[in-house]
């Protein structure tokens, strides 16, 4: 089999090519769902959102004050108060000459008002107000004019954006009931070791938890996939062959299978295909060789970086497109950065989601650090984001180490020429929270 090692830059690389081809072959993006604002953090807009009105839908205070013409109010004369509006109202008739409105934050101006003093700057003797001397005002002052922040009809969030409170906020204010989202990407995890056992069983003496199931269905849910756990894999070449039958039994293709519900059946066919150990170059390393059996075209089989070499990366022809697969080593740290890394931006693309994936910081080194060239290092690190972000490297016994790994919130970057890092020096960290 080709021994296809990249740098990390060229492995990036194929994984965008492979979202690039995606995009050009429409078909092969799944048709949008609805679904209510309630349930829509976290999604991605499969259609844009546009203003239902103009925002404001009116002119719109600012504070609580006084409603008047600036060029009265810089008189500095008393002027009538001839009525209130509150948030809510509308004035009962257009700011006479001489007049000023008592007005509330967020209500409509009244016609002929062109400026909003506030209350504190307000001097009131029984009916009549004036602006307390020396202050002044400006026509416009303290308030929002009609359409100011959006125009009726104007396009809002452009398909790609990833709903936050802000944009949920948003769709809500232009009464949105439901959005329109791009399904979330199933994601099939398909773990592989004869060592492992799954979480609610007692490990024998040489026998280990299978930690990096739940670790990537939680990774996949971060980045707004749906994660379907298989059951684990030995490491033995009939049942790796059976799992990937399995996963690409054509029978599960909707266009395959009429009779099943279409719904069912798309529950049923991955878009993107995880597998974890069995990659590296032991005798029982036996993943490559089953993707390979099961028709799987390779576009890397390893990277020189650390941790994450031995990653893998291909698509599976199906009757219906392909299936693109990451085989992730088995230690769980090495899974996680190249989950990171290669399989969270193809899972953005097959969203449409349009911000950069995976997400880099600059932050300052604390410590120092000397290593060889040749490998891109993302090694375990705590970013302290107060103020001006700080790094420093997490002891770490290699990248099984899950506790130190549980330690960091961010991985440092180290480019593959550089073979000293010193205190105080300007590194990349890709953040590895939630996000
Ligand atoms: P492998 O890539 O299969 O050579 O595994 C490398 C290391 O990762 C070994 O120490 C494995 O026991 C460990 N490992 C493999 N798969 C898992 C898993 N699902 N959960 C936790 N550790 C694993
Ligand atoms: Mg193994």
């Amino acid at each position: 089999m080709a021994n296809l090692l990249l740098s990390y830059a060229e492995a990036a690389e194929q994984v965008n090519r492979l979202i690039v081809s995606r995009a050009e072959n429409e078909s092969q993006s799944a048709a949008a769902e609805s679904i209510p604002l309630g349930a829509a953090l976290g999604r991605v807009l499969a259609e844009g959102l546009r203003a239902d009105r103009d925002q404001p839908p009116f002119p719109r205070s600012t504070r609580d004050g006084f409603a008047c013409r600036a060029a009265e109010a810089n008189t500095h004369q008393l002027l009538f108060l001839a009525g209130r509006v509150r948030a809510g109202e509308s004035a009962s008739a257009p700011l006479g000459s001489g007049e000023v409105w008592e007005i509330m934050t967020g209500a409509p101006v009244p016609p002929g008002a062109d400026a909003v003093f506030m209350v504190e700057h307000a001097e009131l003797e029984s009916n009549f107000v004036r602006l307390a001397p020396p202050r002044s005002i400006e026509a416009g002052e303290n308030i929002v004019p009609q359409g100011a922040e959006a125009r009726a009809d104007d396009l809002l969030l452009p398909i790609g954006v990833r709903l936050g409170p802000a944009q949920i906020a948003l769709a809500a204010q232009c009464g949105s009931t439901h959005l329109q989202v791009a399904p979330r990407p199933r994601v099939a995890i398909l773990s592989t070791g004869d060592e492992l056992v799954a979480v609610d069983q007692v490990p024998g003496p040489s026998q280990i938890r299978n930690s990096n199931a739940p670790m990537l269905a939680a990774l996949v849910l971060a980045a707004g996939g749906e994660p379907i756990i298989l059951p684990t894999a030995s490491d033995d070449n009939d049942t790796l062959d059976r799992a990937l039958g399995q996963i690409l039994d054509q029978s599960l293709n909707p266009i395959h299978d009429p009779s099943l519900n279409p719904t069912i059946a798309r529950a049923l066919t991955p878009d993107l295909l995880l597998m974890t150990g069995g990659v590296s170059a032991g005798r029982f390393d036996l993943v490559e060789d089953a993707l390979a059996r099961a028709g799987a075209q390779f576009f890397f089989t390893g990277v020189a970086m650390q941790p994450g070499k031995p990653v893998v990366f291909g698509q599976i022809r199906r009757t219906q497109g392909s299936l693109p697969f990451f085989a992730l080593p088995g230690n769980p740290v090495s899974s996680a950065v190249t989950f990171h890394l290669f399989a969270a931006p193809l899972l953005a693309a097959l969203m449409q989601r349009a911000d950069p994936v995976p997400r880099f910081a600059l932050a300052q080194f604390s410590g120092t650090w000397r290593g060889g060239p040749g490998l891109t290092r993302f090694l375990p690190a705590w970013c302290d984001f107060e103020f001006s972000p700080q790094v420093r490297l997490v002891p770490w016994q290699g990248s099984g180490d899950i506790a130190a790994f549980a330690r960091c919130n961010c991985l440092v970057m180290i480019p593959s020429t550089c073979t000293e890092l010193a205190e105080g020096s300007t590194v990349s960290i890709l953040l590895t929270g939630c996000a």
